[in-house]
């Protein structure tokens, strides 16, 4: 422990006009010292890949504190996971469902989203039983949910949009490649100090994007392991990953446009969302029921995590009969849908995760974030992509 004498008045008294000259030379050479020691910020370019939740959190931080960002997603549009289906009958978030928020700065950063985020009534989550019945003791709800509208992916391109279209946005420097998979991380043919990647677009065009100072790979977790594989790089951070464990889901969406008459609002139950543990189904929610949605009776589906992993390679017309048979079961809805489509997630849902926030190699300049990292939540995703910024920056 340390003490500390309290000096007398007088002595202080006395000691004040002598100590002011040479507290202000070693003031000034202490600032002199703060203004040497700060490194100067150096910009730096990196490639992000991956615009899911975490990718998007982690290149709009960057760009704020000042980085050269490249955001590359091998689908057509961003959101990942969070994800909306659009249809002639209206739009299914067949990823996320709804989030919660826990993290300060998650929540700060969504009173940047107002416009898009909606809270989603939770006071009519059911609990259900095996047979589909209402459990007398469903625990009242802990938290407020929140959707994105008019679709789950609204979230991610409200705040990818500085990226996407920077010129709109004070000329930030960040530019977004779509329909672009990264096959393969390599040193940069012109400056080996710096990165390259290749990269395949959706027509099979071969590309090769070149002179990245850092890298971040915001991918599930198995393609993330696979990638640096097959790049041959860093196995420790590759093992790193060896723990993790995703659990995949099968996704029903059903419509029935005809269940729409005067004086019916729904067909079926009076709840909106419930959770199950029917031997198919662990999730169940009338996307209707969710604020900015169109009005036609839909409902997305979700098969529990042990069920999709026991029928992860069933063909789709097979799983998608076996999902409406436990949908009746569990809701009573026995009319054929005019609209029945199912989705594989083969990473949905993370079972065991990393337990750190990210991964970052320093001396390589490869990070790597997800929501495996943390979680199953969005907010994981966010948290993640977050943190491997600040620690980047
Ligand atoms: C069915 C389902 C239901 C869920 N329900 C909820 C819920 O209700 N609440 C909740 O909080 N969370 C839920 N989640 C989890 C949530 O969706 C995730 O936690 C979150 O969206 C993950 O974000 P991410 O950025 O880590 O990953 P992702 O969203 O998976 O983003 C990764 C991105 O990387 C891209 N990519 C992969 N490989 C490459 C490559 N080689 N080159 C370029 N791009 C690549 C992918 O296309 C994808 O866009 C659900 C998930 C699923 C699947």
């Amino acid at each position: 422990m340390t003490t500390t004498k309290k000096p007398r008045a007088s002595a202080l008294a006395q000691s004040k006009s002598s100590s002011k000259t040479a507290d202000k030379t070693a003031a000034k050479t202490a600032s002199k010292k703060t203004r040497t020691a700060k490194p100067a910020f150096v910009q730096r370019h990196v490639a992000v890949v991956g615009a899911g939740m975490a990718g998007v959190a982690c290149a709009r931080t960057l760009v704020q504190a000042g980085h050269r960002v490249t955001l590359i997603e091998k689908s057509r549009g961003l959101g990942g996971r969070m994800a909306t289906r659009r249809t002639e009958f209206g739009g299914f978030d067949h990823g996320t469902q709804y989030f919660t928020v826990r993290d300060e700065r998650f929540a700060k950063a969504l009173e940047t989203a107002q416009t898009v985020v909606r809270p989603w009534s939770a006071n009519t989550v059911r609990v259900l039983d095996d047979k589909g019945r209402v459990l007398a003791s469903a625990p009242p709800p802990t938290e407020p949910h929140f959707v994105a509208k008019p679709g789950m992916s609204a979230l991610v391109n409200y705040w990818a949009e500085p990226l996407v279209q920077p010129a709109l946005h004070g000329k930030l420097a960040a530019s977004t490649l779509t329909g672009t998979r990264v096959t393969h991380i390599e040193r940069d043919a012109l400056h080996p100090e710096q990165w390259q990647l290749r990269a395949e677009d959706t027509d099979g065009g071969q590309h090769v994007l070149g002179g990245f100072d850092r890298i971040v790979l915001a991918m599930p977790h198995l393609q993330t392991h696979d990638l640096l594989l097959a790049s041959g790089h860093s196995p420790e951070l590759r093992h790193q990953l060896d723990a993790v464990q995703v659990a995949p889901c099968w996704t029903l969406m059903v419509a029935y446009p005809n269940a729409m008459q005067p004086g019916l609002p729904h067909l079926g139950p009076q709840w909106n969302a419930a959770r199950s543990v029917h031997h198919r189904i662990s999730w169940l929610a009338r996307e209707n029921s969710k604020p900015g949605r169109e009005p036609i009776e839909r409902w997305t589906v979700q098969a529990s995590p042990a069920w999709s992993i026991k029928h992860l390679e069933d063909d789709e017309e097979r799983v998608k009969a076996k999902l409406l048979k436990g949908f009746a079961e569990i809701t009573g809805i026995r009319a054929t849908p005019t609209h029945a489509v199912v989705h594989r997630w083969r990473f949905a849902q993370t079972q065991k995760p990393l337990g750190l926030s990210h991964i970052y190699d320093q001396d390589l300049g490869i990070g790597l974030c997800g929501d495996w990292c943390l979680g199953h939540r969005v907010e994981d995703a966010f948290v993640s992509g977050l943190e491997l910024a600040l620690a980047m920056a």
